[in-house]
């Protein structure tokens, strides 16, 4: 792989010991959605785990996997099992997957005892254990206890310090799985050693969880795009009315000294230049078209327009490398999808290594169905903005160098 597959990848993968035979506990993410028959509707999260999993069958390796799913707040609900997903697994597997109620104790340590190499078990929800994201001591070690090696291939839940990701890591040799592996390198390799030029394109609700994006790529972007709930912010910063669109008082300072510092870099900033607006968010609500200065009180801008899309596309026609993290507008309403999927598609058609990060923006891309004009789409809404941000993921700093 190139530059941007194991280059900024120091940990020991699964390739690198021998599974063979043993006993091997994969934490995956398996957090899909389920609708109300517990039928899963997007399994892109399990179907990105298999080049692990079957790596782990094909070499014997028994295989243990276990993910959470949503927020169970601890305790077990019906509503979070990971029973559909095994059974979703087992026809993407196209081979027996069992499955365990229990996470812990005799039940699940007898089942394990029975399988032969090749076999895989998953196990319920591992937020069905206050342990888990208490990162307890005690739950790290009875998760250790059914296994003798540690693969995460959880890049979802790498941000998290939890029982699963990182207190487990003490009492079991702790690897990488592939899709950790290709996250981080697609990641931090764009990040560390972008090709020129390089555009961030930024949208969705709040400044505040992105503002660090911003200015971890200070020095290597050329050009940053703002759009969705997030621009108003810096609009407003610049002493535009903004009407009743989301802004975040308490941000317009920093907004403004970072559009600012990123223009003395020589870096174009660009910001919707027309917007679709509304009275309300509700479906009927009456909506117009307006340049971003005829904003007035009363109205919400829920979406950017086709000046702005237009700005937005001839600022990708150059670009080489595209990192797009956050919707347009509020896209799950169709009255406010059009900016998201323009965009989508501008991001598809261009000449570039395009990647794209967080849950809301890999959903947009797929109902606009440019998935597979897309370069790399991560499967972690938080770990990829953190990596972008520059910062170390704990799951990922607990897994064993590679020269240690
Ligand atoms: P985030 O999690 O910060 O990426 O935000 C994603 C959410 O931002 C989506 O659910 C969108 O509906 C919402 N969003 C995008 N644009 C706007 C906007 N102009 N006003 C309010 N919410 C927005």
């Amino acid at each position: 792989m190139g530059a941007f597959g194991q280059g900024d990848f120091a940990k020991l993968t699964i390739e690198d010991i021998d599974i063979k035979g043993k006993r091997v506990f994969i934490r995956v993410d398996f957090n899909v959605p389920l609708d109300e028959n517990m039928m899963v509707t997007d399994d892109r999260r399990i179907r990105s785990a298999l080049p692990t999993i079957n790596y782990a069958i094909d070499e014997g390796a028994k295989v243990i996997l276990a993910s959470h799913l949503g927020r169970p707040k601890g305790k077990p609900d019906s509503k979070y099992s990971l029973a559909p997903v095994a059974r979703r697994l087992q026809r993407l597997l196209n081979k027996e997957v069992s499955f365990s109620y229990d996470i812990t104790g005799p039940q699940v340590k007898e089942a394990i005892a029975k399988m032969r190499p090749g076999d895989v078990i998953l196990l319920e929800n591992l937020r069905f254990n206050p342990g888990e994201e208490a990162n307890s001591e005690e739950f790290s070690k009875e998760l250790a206890s059914l296994a003798e090696v540690y693969v995460n291939d959880a890049f979802g839940a790498a941000h998290r310090a939890h029982a699963s990701t990182v207190g487990i890591t003490k009492f079991l040799p702790p690897v990488a799985g592939f899709l950790l592996r290709k996250e981080v390198g697609y990641l931090k390799g764009v990040v560390s050693n972008p090709v020129r030029p390089f555009v961030a394109i930024l949208g969705g609700a709040k400044v505040s969880g992105k503002i660090g994006v911003l200015e971890n790529l200070m020095d290597k972007v050329d050009k940053v795009i703002v759009g969705g709930g997030m621009a108003f912010t810096f609009i407003k910063a610049m002493g535009y009315e903004v009407g009743d669109s989301l802004v975040e008082p308490e941000m317009l300072e920093l907004a403004e000294r970072i559009r600012t510092n990123l223009q003395k870099n020589n870096v174009k900033f660009y910001l919707p230049v027309d917007c679709v607006v509304a009275h309300s968010m509700e479906l009927q609500a009456e909506t117009k078209l307006v340049t971003t200065q005829e904003i007035t009180r009363g109205w919400t801008a829920l979406d950017i327009g086709p000046a702005s899309v237009k700005l937005f596309s001839e600022a990708l026609e150059n670009a080489k490398t595209v990192i797009w993290n956050g919707p347009m507008g509020v896209f799950e309403m169709d009255a406010f999808s059009r900016g998201t999927f323009a965009i989508a598609k501008a991001v598809a058609d261009a000449y570039a290594l395009t990647i794209v990060g967080g849950g809301d923006t890999d959903l947009a891309v797929n109902k606009a169905g440019v998935s597979d004009s897309i370069s790399f789409i991560s499967t972690g809404g938080g770990a990829s903005l953190q990596l972008l941000e520059g910062k170390e993921l704990p799951g990922i700093a607990a897994l064993k160098d590679k020269k240690a």
